[in-house]
């Protein structure tokens, strides 16, 4: 069965492409690598470079494949950046989403898994995310997210195209082989800055903010799994295929840490020490954002395995020390 991977060469998507692979799909990667990297490829999966904006290679890619479902990973996903250029992120993941979109139906595919994200809800008023919490975003980052999913309910009732989108909260680790992690350029998520000033790539790194209203004052999240985040994929191809139900689920632990514990452990499982520094807010951040997924571990049959700090920054550890410069 061949799954179109769309922006399988980026984080989260190269992990999907990984466990894709070993439970014995033949997977398509469609991907511009702009921000994605060729080397975290799987060596077994199809690669077509291009963009999703470009029709003429979406076309190509279905016309070679015989496409069952896709998985659409390919967006720009940085809170800050997406706040300072807010049309970027507009065309990039709404209208890129929409091109493959039209693309499926042209071509007569009718699901998609759509990653989808924590930052459609904004910052609603209350401990613990479910998928009924009101999505009011906070940011350009979270707003083209849930333009697509809109779009992605309008297009099931029109034509018929299934979905499922998955509603991720902090991703974070890496691959347990070491050979895949995360490598943006530039690097803005907290694990990696941590981790790379571990290392000394860094002088130093800034928490952003340590007066919100949270037990230290630093913002608290809730960090899954990167191979939970694959895993959860391919359980919902699954759902798909077997009830041609669309639906929505959240992805998370269901526990949060603040800015500041992350450092801490971080700490002490590199067993290094290295300076922090406070820094005012950064834009867009809501201060707590930690999920329920009970909706995912009862319909999609999920549970995350890594389900401890500890155990994410570990296999992130293992990625950076082992890769201090990324895929370079
Ligand atoms: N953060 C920080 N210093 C950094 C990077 C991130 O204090 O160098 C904070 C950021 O403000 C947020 C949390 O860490 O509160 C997680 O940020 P990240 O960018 O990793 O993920 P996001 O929650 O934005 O998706």
């Amino acid at each position: 069965m061949n799954i179109l991977v769309a922006g399988g060469a980026g984080y989260i998507g190269s992990h999907a492409v990984y466990e894709l692979i070993e439970r014995g799909f033949d997977v398509v990667v469609l991907d511009n690598l702009v921000k994605g990297h060729k080397a975290a490829v799987h060596k077994d999966a199809k690669l077509y470079v291009g963009d999703l904006r470009d029709d003429s290679i979406t076309d190509k890619v279905f016309k070679e494949n015989k496409i069952d479902t896709l998985i659409d990973f390919a967006a720009f996903s940085l809170v800050g950046e997406s706040v300072s250029k807010p049309l970027k992120y507009y065309e990039n993941n709404v209208y890129g989403t929409l091109r493959l979109l039209s693309a499926m139906n042209k071509f007569g595919v009718n699901k998609i898994v759509f990653s989808s994200t924590a930052a459609a809800y904004g910052e609603p008023d209350t401990d613990i995310i479910n998928e009924n919490c009101t999505t009011s975003p906070t940011n350009p980052y979270g707003e083209t997210k849930l333009a697509v999913e809109k779009m992605l309910k309008w297009c099931d009732s029109a034509y018929g195209i299934k979905y499922v989108a998955l509603r991720y909260f902090n991703a974070a680790g890496a691959h347990i082989s070491g050979k895949i992690g995360e490598d943006h350029y530039p690097e803005s998520h907290l694990i990696p800055i941590t981790l790379q000033t571990a290392l000394n790539i860094r002088e130093k790194m800034f928490i952003f903010g340590n007066d919100y209203d949270t037990p230290d004052g630093t913002c608290v999240r809730d960090y899954i799994h990167v191979t939970d985040l694959a895993d959860a994929h391919i359980k919902a191809l699954s759902k798909l295929s077997e009830t041609m139900t669309s639906g929505i689920y959240n992805l998370g632990n269901g526990k949060g840490f603040s800015v500041k514990e992350v450092i801490d452990t971080a700490k002490k499982i590199t067993g290094r020490d290295f300076p922090v520094e406070i820094e005012k807010r950064r834009a867009g951040d809501p201060s707590r954002l930690v999920a329920s997924s009970e909706k995912a571990q009862k319909e999609l049959k999920w549970s995350p395995k890594f389900d401890s700090l500890d155990k994410i920054i570990e296999t992130a550890w293992n990625w950076h020390l082992n890769n201090p410069k990324g895929y370079l």
